[in-house]
Order: C-alpha cells, then sequence, then structure tokens
C-alpha cells in the first residue's frame, strides 16, 4: 500500500465542513482531511423520465430553491427548506448532510468515552437522553441527525459512492442496530450522487418538524409524508420520521393501514393510533411519541384535503 492510500484510508472527507470543522474544534476529530468541495459532482440533472440525479456536492440551499425539485419531490424540498439556518443551508452539501455524525452531546464531548469513539458504553443511556430516541433500536440512543436521509428514504432514493451503485438509504445508514457507527461508508468511500425514481402520477408530499426552538436546531421529531391518492383512496403512502431513532424510520403500520383506505378523517385517526408501534422510549423520551402522532396526523390531513 503506498503512503498516499494508507493517509486516504485514515483520513476524514471534508465538504463544506459545517459539520466537521465543529468536531475539529473540540477535539473530537483529528487525523488528515480530504476537500472533496471543488473536485466532486454537483448540480442536479434530470432524466426524460422525470427523475432527478443529485450531485453529493449540491448545497441544501440550492435543492431548497430549485422549483422543478419543489413540484416533482415536494417532500424533500420543503425537508431542505426547514433544516438548520439558512447560512447552514447556503454551505451545506447533500453528501455531507447524509455523512454527517451524531449530534449527542456526550460524542460530541472530547472528553467523555462512548460507543462512537471506541468506547464500552453508551453514557446517554444511564445520563442525560432528553433529546434521545424514542425507538430503542440498539446500543446507542442518539437519534440519526439527517433530515434529508428521512425524505430520501420517503422517495425510495439510491445512493452512489466512488465504490457501490443503488444502495438504499437503510444499505447506507442500517437498521439502527450497530451503535458504533453514523453510516456504513468504508473509509476512503465517497458519496458522489442520489438518485430519486420518478415522481408517481399525482402524488402529494409535505414535511413537518417538531422542534424546541423557532430555528437554528435539529427537530425533536420531524416527519416526511408522501402519498398517492385516486378516487378518493390512499393508493401509496410513505411515512418516514426522523429524531425518533438512530436511523429514520419508516411507520409501516400506518402506511399498511392506509393503503385503499377512503382518505377521510377515520382512516387518518385509525393509521395516526399506529404510528407508535414498536416504540420503546426513554425514561426521558416518552415525549416524543405524542410529537410524533401529531406530525403524522398533521400531515396526512393536509395531504388528503
Ligand atoms: C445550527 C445547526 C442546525 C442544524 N440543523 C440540522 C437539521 O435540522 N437537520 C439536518 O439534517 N442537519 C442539520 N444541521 C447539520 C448540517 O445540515 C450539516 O452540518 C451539513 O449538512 C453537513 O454538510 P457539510 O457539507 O458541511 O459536511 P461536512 O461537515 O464537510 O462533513 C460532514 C461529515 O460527512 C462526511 N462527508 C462529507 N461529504 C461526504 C461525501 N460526499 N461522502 C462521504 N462522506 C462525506 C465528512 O467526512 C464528515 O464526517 C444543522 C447544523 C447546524 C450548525
Amino acid at each position: 500500500m503506498s503512503i498516499a492510500s494508507v493517509i486516504a484510508s485514515a483520513a476524514e472527507f471534508r465538504a463544506a465542513g459545517t459539520d466537521l470543522s465543529e468536531r475539529r474544534r473540540s477535539g473530537v476529530s483529528a487525523g488528515p482531511l480530504i476537500d472533496i468541495l471543488s473536485s466532486g459532482e454537483s448540480g442536479i440533472a434530470w432524466g426524460v423520465d422525470g427523475a432527478a440525479t443529485i450531485g453529493a456536492l449540491t448545497t441544501i440551499a440550492a435543492i431548497a430553491a430549485d422549483a422543478h425539485v419543489a413540484a416533482a419531490y415536494p417532500g424533500m424540498a420543503a425537508s431542505a427548506q426547514g433544516l438548520a439556518t439558512p447560512q447552514v443551508r447556503h454551505l451545506a452539501t447533500l453528501g455531507g448532510n447524509l455523512a454527517q455524525r451524531s449530534r449527542c452531546w456526550y460524542f460530541r464531548n472530547p472528553h467523555i468515552d462512548c460507543l462512537k469513539k471506541r468506547g464500552s458504553e453508551c453514557p446517554a443511556r444511564s445520563g442525560n437522553h432528553l433529546y434521545g430516541v424514542a425507538f430503542d433500536l440498539g446500543d446507542c440512543v442518539a437519534p440519526h441527525p439527517s433530515t434529508m436521509a428521512a425524505a430520501l428514504l420517503a422517495y425510495d432514493a439510491h445512493v452512489v459512492t466512488n465504490r457501490r451503485d443503488g444502495l438504499t438509504i437503510v444499505d447506507l445508514l442500517g437498521d439502527g442496530s450497530n451503535g458504533r457507527a453514523d453510516h456504513a461508508l468504508a473509509p476512503g468511500e465517497m458519496i458522489t450522487k442520489i438518485v430519486l425514481p420518478a415522481p408517481l402520477a399525482g402524488e402529494r408530499a409535505a414535511y413537518k418538524r417538531a422542534i424546541s426552538r423557532t430555528y437554528a436546531e435539529w427537530p425533536l421529531v420531524e416527519v416526511c409524508a408522501r402519498a398517492a391518492i385516486a378516487d378518493g383512496k390512499f393508493q401509496v403512502v410513505r411515512l418516514v420520521a426522523g429524531g425518533i431513532a438512530a436511523v429514520p424510520l419508516r411507520l409501516s403500520a400506518c402506511e399498511r393501514a392506509l393503503h385503499g383506505k377512503a382518505a377521510n378523517e377515520a382512516a387518518i385517526a385509525e393509521a395516526t393510533r399506529l404510528a407508535a408501534i414498536g416504540a420503546k422510549p426513554l425514561p426521558m423520551t416518552a415525549y416524543k411519541l405524542d410529537l410524533l402522532e401529531g406530525l403524522v396526523r398533521d400531515l396526512l390531513e393536509s395531504l388528503a384535503a
């Protein structure tokens, strides 16, 4: 192995650096960096079938402001518009958003060990986990921080890297059981683009977040919802929640309950009751389940209106 490839295998990519710089400053990230901002793919390309391919270096602001994206993938556009602050969105890239590291205050503290820093346990589990998961899927109780990952899961997007093609968001982020990693990228593996399927005929979508302050904060809970409604009935429904588990979570029981049902208040109320199925809240996180149910209900009502 050459010296260059040894350095590359231990190095961390830097896109806009909005996540990485904070970890460098606090000493949680050290070691060599590879700047990718001027050498990767950026921009949005449209296929003849209406499907979009988005370069990993495309900024969140560019996605949020693109009228074609808003028409084809309104849930993704709204997610991008609701994320962080105008300043962060202006710099932050889609690839960096998907690969950003945990926001857990124990992980971000250079003086505290945790599973993601080769420690033997999750200090948040026995400590302060007010912003932690309500679906306890693995050893680490920090929710996945990526708003765009939840939206891209709702849109069945695929991720392309310099080594692999056709990764689903579940392939990229795992099932939440591995508390030691935020994603399944190998050292030196770089996200190059994200491919979305063409939108369904007549589909609608929306996004909402519950947040502890107006903006400049990760959401407590967020949901991206898509629905194709024909003849007054839900045909296809996708509901993906963030902030509640170590990975963005599809609310499959709700989706199944709505399939083929009349798009009315009774069906929505019934499905909403299933939103928290499978939840296992921590002592401090049961409040997230009320927020989740409220968001699901609001979103479904707005899609059915
Ligand atoms: C106040 C504030 C509020 C925020 N709120 C939200 C929010 O609500 N939702 C949300 O999702 N985010 C939120 N963020 C986080 C922000 O969206 C991320 O910091 C940003 O998206 C990271 O993108 P970047 O290009 O700056 O990545 P960088 O900081 O450059 O990189 C982040 C990580 O990803 C890796 N990486 C970068 N690009 C690639 C690539 N192409 N392939 C493989 N690995 C890569 C880097 O090695 C690094 O580990 C918030 C940030 C702030 C400061």
